[in-house]
């Protein structure tokens, strides 16, 4: 798809615009602005209100005054290291104007005695003396219109001044030429919001504070943009592959219902509705494109086992790719007792598979003797093929982005595609990260589990923890010990796991073992094992045991230091137990005094166990940005929008963008067409990738 000719003064080069030359470009660059167009949406942070005054008696110090001010006397420094200072006067006053290294000559020119100048910056007082050190400006009376009485103040990186990026600024938005509206008119009009040019003349010269916030109508109009294109990518992404040639896989019932009868318990509503929702997708022309988003312990495998039945059902086969070796393996071991009640062969292909075992795997699966197959990545590697794939499920685990996700895809041919992932997010995140995506959530645990007692507890009553914890061993319970790090640090005073471990020995024998991250995996593995036999009752353990471990029998957690770990962190560690049968507990042991938010996110902990809710508390209390590392997460960098606060535009941006594509799947309606520029301004790439070949 080709630019429109309207947007090409926008994608000249920087240099074209007044005041910008090639060192200035490239520090622009550095900002993630490479065209005129980036301005647009580069929108200041702040504002710095430059309203005129009569005199330095109008205003309180230290505070910002713009004064128009007779420049007085020069007192260039009498040692070296002392400051030059000029004396000025405004209507009413003196004051000093103060400069630190500066070359005489240079401030002759610029402030020459007996001249009058306006000169704007922070005013405040030394000894009883007002001075404003460094003006931020220093203007000829003639020049002074330029300085507007509301400055806008931009993001900035080194190399680049205010005045540039506001120049700069100027100068696109004069350069957009008037486009034809893509927001829906009836949106528009129940939001009451301004046209591209009009929000974006508003968002650039902010009146006052009040303009900076994200509801004003302008803001939350470009914040909408953003959000828009961002979801007709995922919505151009989610078509394409729907309308890929899809196969209808139509499940019997018979493998499923066997797995089920073999099981001491019925599925969850959640589970239920979940697989309901697989099967009718699968069942469907369309490819299907779906998340499984489940907490800890919310029974994804059931889920994950009949959809892939119902792929073996229908005649094909299915594969399940987690991101770890480990993680594969207890795929394996999760699903083997489920396999062997349908009845189906199962599979592990990862990397260590070497010869002639890995060449009779592939033989076998290229035969449709193996049902399903479970893996790391290897499961696909060229050399890896299908008799039939019908359903393609990755295990991520957060690893993956929705740019991988698109590659996934397109190996998996026909394959409809399903996303487990086991860490709750809220919803606002997820319609982001995975907004290409339609979404079943587990949101129900299953039954009978009892609620693990949770309790923050002041290292100060240390003693009453191990005396807690030696009884407990004495009943035949298990406990793990987590500390936060290896090595005692010289900057943070943490507890060491190996302090922590031989203190512990110490007071209860040779039943403490120690395990962290930088121990041989071999002698991990081994350490791991005696916990699991029970010959070792205390694992004293760095965050390690987080993913993937399971050892029911455990029903102790305590957490060292618990208020230098994350909530998510938390969540994850306290769901290694509560797995069995027994009554769990979780300590939450802390430094006093905490901080205030340090005591807000242990309470959370304390009070709930769900996952989703910790989650939302979460987004609350740090942010968008904190909360998932943007890479990782595979979540854009919006420049306007703020997912935290504006979860509801996400929202409806699907919704829209999803229902567009529906009536016009090629852009080429008059609606169309406008968001097309709205893609190209947005460097929504992707997306033109996807119109081209669709
Ligand atoms: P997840 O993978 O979501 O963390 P699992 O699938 O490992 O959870 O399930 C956790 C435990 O719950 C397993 O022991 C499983 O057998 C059990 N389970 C799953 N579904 C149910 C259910 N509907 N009723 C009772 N127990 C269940
Ligand atoms: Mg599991």
């Amino acid at each position: 798809m080709s630019r429109p000719e309207a947007l090409f003064p926008l994608f000249a080069g920087l240099e074209t615009l007044p005041g910008i030359g090639p060192r200035t470009a490239k520090a622009l660059d550095a900002l993630g602005i490479t065209r005129p167009k980036d301005f647009l949406f580069l929108l200041p942070h702040s504002v710095i209100d430059r309203e005129r005054k009569t005199s330095l008696r109008e205003v309180v110090p230290p505070t910002i005054l713009t004064v128009e001010v007779e420049v007085g006397a020069h007192f260039p420094p009498r040692l070296k290291g002392k400051p030059y200072r000029i004396m000025v006067r405004d209507s009413q006053t003196e004051f000093m104007l103060v400069y630190f290294h500066a070359r005489g000559e240079y401030l002759q020119t610029l402030l020459p005695t007996g001249q009058r100048r306006l000169v704007s910056g922070k005013v405040e007082f030394f000894d009883g003396v007002a001075q404003m050190t460094h003006p931020d400006h220093v203007l000829r009376l003639e020049e002074a219109g330029t300085l507007p009485p509301f400055e806008p103040v931009y993001p900035l990186g080194a190399g680049v001044t205010q005045r540039q990026m506001a120049k700069a600024a100027q100068t696109a938005r004069a350069r957009l030429a008037p486009l034809a509206e893509w927001i829906d008119p009836h949106l528009l009009a129940r939001e009451g919001w301004p046209s591209l040019a009009e929000a974006l003349d508003t968002a650039h010269a902010p009146q006052g504070l009040g303009d900076i916030a994200p509801t004003t109508p302008a803001r939350a109009r470009l914040a909408y943009d953003e959000l828009f294109a961002y979801q007709i990518t995922l919505a151009l992404a989610r078509s394409g592959l729907r309308s890929g040639k899809g196969q209808p896989s139509i499940g019997t019932n018979v493998l499923q219902a066997k797995v089920l009868a073999s099981l001491p318990f019925a599925p969850t509503g959640a589970q239920a509705r979940a697989i309901a929702q697989i099967a009718q997708d699968m069942e469907s022309p369309a490819r299907m494109n779906r998340l499984l988003q489940g907490d800890v312990g919310s029974g994804k495998t059931l889920v994950a086992f009949l959809a892939l039945l119902i792929a073996v059902e229908a005649g094909g086969q299915g594969v399940m790719m987690a991101p770890t070796e480990i993680l594969a393996r207890q795929h394996y071991e999760g699903i083997a007792g489920l396999a062997a009640a349908a009845g189906v062969r199962v599979e592990l292909l990862t990397g260590r598979d070497k010869g002639k075992e890995r060449a009779a795997k592939l033989v076998d699966l290229a035969q449709g003797k193996i049902n399903i197959l479970l893996g790391t990545h290897a499961v696909f590697q060229k050399d890896v093929s299908f008799q039939d794939l019908r359903l393609a499920m990755v295990d991520e685990q957060h690893r993956f982005g929705v740019a991988q996700r698109m590659e996934l895809g397109a190996k998996g041919a026909a394959a409809d595609v399903l996303v487990m992932t086991a860490t709750p997010i809220p919803r606002s995140l997820a319609l982001a990260s995975y907004g290409d995506m339609d979404i079943s959530v587990l949101d129900e645990k299953p039954p009978g589990r009892k609620p693990i007692k949770t309790a923050m507890i002041s290292d100060g009553r240390m003693d009453e923890v191990f005396a807690h914890l030696a009884r407990a061993i004495a009943e035949g319970k298990r406990a793990y010990w987590v500390c936060p790090l290896v090595e005692e640090s010289e900057v943070v005073d943490l507890t060491s796991a190996q302090t922590r471990f031989a203190s512990l020995r110490a007071q209860l024998g040779d039943m403490v073992g120690l395990v962290h991250g930088q121990m041989p995996p071999l002698e991990k593995d081994l350490v791991m094992a005696r916990f699991q036999r029970g010959d070792i009752k205390v694992l004293v353990a760095t965050t390690v045991i987080e993913v993937g471990v399971n050892v029911p029998e455990a029903t102790i957690m305590v957490i060292e230091r618990a208020e230098i770990f994350g909530l998510s962190q938390l969540h994850q560690l306290r769901g290694r137990v509560g797995r069995g049968d027994a009554e769990s507990t979780c300590l939450l042991l802390y430094q006093a005094p905490l901080t205030e938010s340090a005591g807000r996110r242990l309470r959370v902990i304390r009070d709930t166990e769900d996952g989703f809710r910790i989650s939302e508390e979460d987004l609350a209390i740090r942010g968008a940005g904190d909360l998932i590392g943007t890479a990782q997460s595979g979540l854009p960098k919006f420049r306007v929008a703020d997912l935290e606060r504006q979860a509801g535009l996400m929202a409806i941006a699907q919704t829209d963008a999803r229902r567009l594509l529906g009536d016009d799947p090629a852009l080429q309606s008059p609606r169309g067409l406008a968001v097309r520029s709205l893609l190209w301004l947005l460097d929504q790439e992707r997306a033109m990738q996807l119109i081209r070949v669709g």
